[in-house]
């Protein structure tokens, strides 16, 4: 019963090699979908961060692919497509990280992709502070909670999501990982805090129309939840927002990851349908 209806559903956000911190190639994770009676796999692997040594983004090296990796990314994942269509839907994308202030350094680049992706992921993986940008990882957050505090971060991050809706100039058609601030840990101090940012921002996903990923990547670490956790998903819900299913596998094996106790909670929440997305067109697909 199960497997027929992960056969309806897709898994949008997937990683490979090429972003320096996952494994395996665009094959592996087709195949792994494959095997697990997954209908559709989306391909969304890192875009390309601007770097440059002042800001602080040159860190974050580690966490995309380069620019002249687009080109041969696309070539793959579009050949693999076609030979795999028989058996499975592969959908290609990117998850861009979005940069504030940065937007228009995206803007061109993207836009010239625009025929040969089905969908964007915006995701933020930063948070600018003293016109420096931080990751959310390797200690970063540790470091930038014990300077400036739990709630200044936050805020900081809920802001940068909050830009990236309002931006005309970033593109997107799914929120990846909306609280990942959290990253791994609970802080139930701040969970109302937390609870009120996305309550505020609520308003402006709905007005940018995209869809909000439920993403397993949280239940595969320390932290055991979802993200965005369970009351978030509620107050989506209530919202009518869209949602879509994401692993966040940066290993094969993980592709499909937890999905079937998501599609249990979410339509015990209420939901009778989730989205997917075929060149930049968002579709639905009943859950029963
Ligand atoms: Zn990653
Ligand atoms: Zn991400």
């Amino acid at each position: 019963m199960m497997s027929s209806i992960l056969k309806k559903v897709g898994d949008f956000h997937t990683h490979n090699y090429r972003c320096n911190h996952a494994t395996g190639n665009l094959d592996e994770y087709i195949y792994n979908a494959y095997k697990k009676s997954i209908g559709t796999i989306g391909l969304s692997d890192h875009f390309p961060i601007d770097y440059s040594k002042s800001d602080n983004t040159l860190r974050l090296k580690q966490f995309a692919m380069k620019n002249e990796e687009v080109n041969s990314y696309l070539a793959e994942a579009e050949l693999l497509r076609q030979k795999h269509k028989q058996n499975i839907n592969v959908r290609i994308g990117f998850e861009v990280g979005y940069l504030a202030g940065k937007e228009d350094k995206y803007f061109p680049r993207i836009e010239e992709l625009n025929g040969s992706i089905d969908y964007l992921i915006g995701s933020v993986h930063t948070v600018k502070l003293k016109n420096r940008y931080w990751s959310l990882k390797n200690g970063d957050l540790k470091h930038l909670i014990k300077k400036y505090g739990s709630k200044r971060v936050y805020s900081q991050y809920f802001d940068n999501v909050n830009k990236m809706l309002l931006s005309e100039n970033f593109d997107l058609d799914i929120i990846g990982h909306l609280d990942y601030i959290k990253n791994g840990s609970e802080n139930s101090n701040l969970n109302n805090f937390i609870l009120k940012e996305i309550g505020n921002l609520i308003p402006y996903i709905k007005e940018r129309g995209v869809a909000v990923e439920i993403n397993t990547q949280g239940l595969r670490n320390c932290y055991k939840k979802l993200y965005p956790c369970k009351k978030v998903v509620e107050k989506l819900f209530e919202y009518n927002i869209p949602i879509v299913l994401s692993s966040d596998a940066h290993n094969p094996k993980d592709v499909g990851y937890g999905f079937e106790r998501v599609l249990s909670l979410i339509k015990k929440i209420g939901y009778d349908s989730i989205v997917g997305f075929e060149k930049r067109k968002m579709i639905y697909t009943a859950l029963n």
